[in-house]
């Protein structure tokens, strides 16, 4: 039986996307590839990515079954497809999050102060350990924090307890590996009697220095690097090491925009382009023409997939004043003697403000409004069964695949015709 539905709902065809069309096409081959061709550079293939990639492959895709709404006033119905969900890949998923994200933030979590971004990168040899191990991100987070209390303890003379949101990053603008934190901090912090200090300036170089120490120490105890390798890196001019909190956000909704710019997509969809004769993925990471990346399909399945997070991984915390520990405590007011221990915690569950109102805020389209009457509409059923599913798409033709593929590696094809010709030439 075959519901009468008036149409399906589809924001955006993902599948229409060059991001999608040259995973669809060419994620077997990459799989097989790996061992050879990418562990040396991004270690063990993680069964993660497979996970992802594959659920990500049939987010909105009508095969995997969808939700029926229904008009209550005028008995119009319409289906949904349901979506991955997957964590810092899918571009729509993670949009959709990050909008959750932005508000609750704003709402919830900030105080109305001002605060600033501060982002702290390591030199480029010391980014391959954050790599091949991941859970040395929240580490290297502990580290950045424990640098920002030092640097607040000197410049003030006063222990201070600033407001952290901490983003950990794995990319770069070409979406290479380019291990860095972001950090929303709010400027200053409240000492022991919880009275609040307004710090006007932020000295990068300072706070850099003292963030040096701390990864060294990091990696010392971890005993990936010597001794001797820190005191080689500490004696260059430019260690790499680098502070920037020149970006400040006065109200909320300044630090909103930081916060998701803190947490953006590794990509850009726009930005992503086809180079179908020599098979290449274009990536225009920068405003002037040369400033584009070209890939093969397999180099660009490699880079994206790298930064998929780990299970579990987190890569948003909430330190200070804006752990939930002392959040609650504070907003009861009353300021109680603390001793300074700087809470750390994961990401709190975001509150659903409704899936419908994310998607709109998304694609400025709101799933839930009656196309015939503008009536609000309802979820009645799932359909999942396979039959029905099927039914469904042969009844509304329903097609979900990548349609243009793209051409397949054609070097090597190139390459023999080229030797033919010469070979004519010389007989
Ligand atoms: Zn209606
Ligand atoms: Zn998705």
């Amino acid at each position: 039986m075959i519901p009468a539905v008036a149409g399906v709902y589809r924001p955006r065809h993902p599948e229409r996307t060059v991001f999608y069309q040259v995973l669809f096409h060419y994620f077997g081959q990459f799989l097989q590839e790996y061992e050879s061709r990418f562990e040396k550079e991004y270690g063990f293939l993680r069964p993660i990515i497979k996970e992802v990639v594959e659920r990500y492959l049939d987010c909105g895709n009508p095969r995997c079954g969808f939700a029926r709404i229904r008009c209550p006033s005028c008995g119009g119905e319409r289906l949904l497809m349901f979506s991955c969900r997957t964590r810092g890949f899918c571009p729509s998923c993670h949009a959709k999050r990050r909008e959750g994200w932005g508000e609750w933030m704003r709402e919830e979590l900030i105080l109305d102060v001002p605060h600033r971004q501060v982002v702290f990168t390591i030199p480029k040899m010391l980014r391959i350990f954050f790599k091949y191990k991941r859970r040395l991100l929240g580490d290297l987070c502990r580290a950045a924090v424990q640098a920002l209390l030092k640097y607040l303890l000197a410049t003030t003379g006063t222990e201070l307890r600033p407001g952290v949101v901490a983003s950990t990053q794995t990319f770069g603008a070409k979406i290479n590996f380019h291990t860095h934190l972001h950090f929303l901090v709010t400027e200053g912090g409240e000492d022991s009697e919880g009275r609040s200090h307004h710090l006007a300036s932020f000295q990068d170089s300072l706070l850099a220095e003292f963030f040096s120490r701390e990864v060294f120490a990091l990696l010392l105890r971890e005993e990936l690097i010597s001794e001797a390798l820190v005191e080689r890196i500490a004696g260059w001019r430019h260690p790499g090491f680098s502070v920037h909190s020149k970006v400040r956000a006065q109200t909320r909704k300044e630090a909103e925009r930081v916060g998701k710019y803190m947490i953006r997509p590794l990509l850009s969809l726009e930005r992503l382009s086809l180079d179908e004769r020599e098979a290449k993925v274009c990536y225009r990471y920068g405003e002037k023409p040369e400033e584009v990346e070209r890939m093969d399909y397999l180099d660009f399945i490699a880079r994206v997939t790298s930064h998929i997070p780990d299970k579990g991984q987190v890569t948003v915390r909430y330190y200070g004043i804006y752990a939930n520990a002392h959040r609650g405590k504070v907003r009861k007011a009353q300021p109680v003697k603390h001793p300074f221990i700087l809470v750390e915690e994961e990401s709190p569950r975001i509150p659903r403000r409704g899936w419908a109102e994310m998607i709109r805020k998304v694609y400025e389209v709101d799933p839930l409004i009656c196309p015939q009457c503008g009536g609000r509409m309802r979820i009645i059923a799932f359909l999942t069964d396979y039959a029905v599913v099927d039914r469904i798409i042969h009844h509304l033709k329903l097609s979900f695949v990548a349609e243009r593929p793209p051409p397949p590696h054609v070097a090597s094809q190139k390459l023999l015709m080229d030797s033919e010709k010469g070979a004519q030439y010389f007989s």
